[in-house]
């Protein structure tokens, strides 16, 4: 292994056996990733068993006497700090969540959380909520018992945020999102009451399917997507898997008459995509070769999706190569465009929110999910409670619960504390972004040179390549010599919105 000193027989059995999870692991997401790109519908019910079968392989493995005796014979032997102490912190998180949870448990929430999804859609085509409560009560209190197994006596929400991102707290959370809710609230009101409108023709013409693929690839290619170690499919929902360092797999969507959903979905996904294939190639299929949380993961997808493709230096760059592709497509400068990839625009809907109202579609789950695991809410009262949300954060009030508390299918699959992991990444990515601005001068020059590479390696130095020996929160603290916080990201989106709307 890479830690420098010859590995005994147990730190050779350790990595022996979890090269077999990390295979299954990545089994499991090209599973995934077939399913929802190539494989036949009726395949649906077949797929659901087989991936049933690998995840009790999984849970086998990581359930084994065998690998608990050599995780704790490595224990003894690592020293703090060391490499192999890291292995072993790793290994035991996964172990522990695993072990701790009976076996008709794990299946019971399997089963709810596929009965879940049946009635989420049921409900979310209806319009009705109560055609899903049931099924979300199921959940919930299963995810109790979860909680309950896992927890170190804490609030249950804490054992469900450990599951994204190992580590976090309620306690530690409420703060932040407290203040995005605070700053942001009134900073959004101001821009609808001020008025003022943006100019996004620019953005908007006929973009042929065709030349958006090329045009998109060129961009993934040119912030350093490696495409002889990747892929890039169309699908309904733009995700990105990756199956080791050499295999990373993005999705992408795509509309006619505007080009940015396509563009900045797949910087979003190839930023998730460059992660993957910084990781520690020397510690592939071990406990550290993973990635270290998926709100750090989620960073650099929103780092290379905002930070660089919304910046101005990103297009002096691009905008040669956008022509070459839509010749037809409104001419504009590049100070001309920039505005009309700024706007804050209240919104229903989540996954079509802009840069600033995102966090504020967070920032509602958050406390949503908090509550109902706090036993301050009542799944009856959920609709009504989120719809209030909406209302005192984004001054906006959805007309049915299907661009209300049903438009998201986390919650029916019993992903609860999945939600914060956006916003952490929100905030990890301007953190990161402002430390390297520090370090490689100004991001804008660089980027208008053509020299996001300089930016890839400076990421692939302080947080690609630990891969998941240090727990998200240390390893920003490394990378940006301060504890994660949420005034980077307040302070880029309000130099943003007074340079976009002037005010
Ligand atoms: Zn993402």
């Amino acid at each position: 292994m890479t830690s420098g000193e010859p590995a005994g027989a147990d730190e050779t059995r350790l990595y022996e056996i979890w090269g077999e999870i990390a295979d299954l692991e990545a089994a499991t997401e090209l599973l995934e990733w077939d399913q929802e790109t190539f494989m036949p519908a009726a395949g649906q019910e077949g797929r659901g068993k087989l991936l049933g079968t690998v995840a009790a392989l999984i849970h086998r493995r990581l359930t084994s006497p065998e690998l608990a005796d050599v995780l704790a014979r490595c224990a003894e032997r690592a020293r703090p700090g060391s490499l192999l102490a890291a292995q072993v912190a790793r290994a035991r998180h996964a172990v522990g969540r695993a072990v701790r949870v009976p076996e008709s448990l794990s299946r019971a929430i399997a089963e709810a959380a596929s009965a879940g999804v049946v009635a989420w859609k049921r409900a979310r085509e209806a319009a009705d909520f109560e055609l899903f409560a049931p099924a979300l009560r199921r959940l919930l209190d299963l995810r109790r018992q979860q909680a309950a197994a896992i927890g170190d006596g804490g609030p249950p929400y804490d054992a469900m945020l450990d599951g994204y991102e190992p580590g976090a707290t309620e306690a530690q959370l409420t703060p932040l999102f407290d203040q995005l809710r605070r700053t942001l609230t009134p900073r959004v009101r101001a821009v609808v009451e001020s008025g003022k409108t943006i100019d996004e023709s620019p953005a908007c013409g006929h973009f042929p399917a065709a030349a958006q693929e090329a045009f998109v690839r060129r961009v993934a290619a040119g912030i350093g997507f490696r495409f002889e170690a990747g892929r890039l499919d169309p699908a309904t929902h733009p995700f990105c898997v990756g199956l080791n360092p050499g295999d990373v797999r993005l999705t992408w969507r795509l509309v006619e008459d505007d080009f940015r959903p396509a563009l900045f979905g797949v910087l979003h996904e190839a930023g998730h995509g460059l992660y993957e294939q910084g990781l520690p190639a020397a510690s592939s299929r071990t406990p550290i070769g993973a990635i270290a949380s998926l709100g750090l993961h989620e960073s650099q997808s929103r780092l290379w999706e905002n930070h660089v493709g919304r910046s101005l230096g990103f297009w002096r760059w691009v905008l040669p190569t956008f022509r070459d592709h839509f010749p037809a497509a409104p001419r504009f400068t590049a100070a001309e465009l920039w505005p009309a990839l700024h706007t804050v625009k209240p919104s229903l809907i989540r996954v079509d929110a802009d840069e600033t109202t995102y966090n504020l579609h967070v920032v509602v789950r958050f406390e949503l999910e908090r509550a109902l695991f706090a036993g301050e809410l009542e799944v009856g009262d959920l609709p009504a409670a989120w719809d209030d949300l909406y209302q005192e954060l984004l001054g906006i009030r959805p007309e049915n619960v299907a661009d209300g508390v049903l438009q998201d299918i986390h919650w029916s699959q019993g992903m609860f504390g999945y939600f914060p992991t956006y916003t952490l990444g929100t905030v990890i990515a301007a953190q990161l972004i402002a430390a390297a601005e520090r370090q490689l001068g100004h991001l804008e020059e660089l980027l208008a040179a053509g020299e996001a590479s300089q930016l890839l390696g400076w990421l692939r130095r302080h947080v690609h390549r630990h891969g998941s020996r240090f727990e998200a929160a240390e390893l920003v603290v490394r990378a940006t010599g301060k504890p994660l916080a949420a005034d980077d990201l307040l302070r880029y989106l309000d130099e943003t919105i007074e340079r976009a709307y002037g005010a």
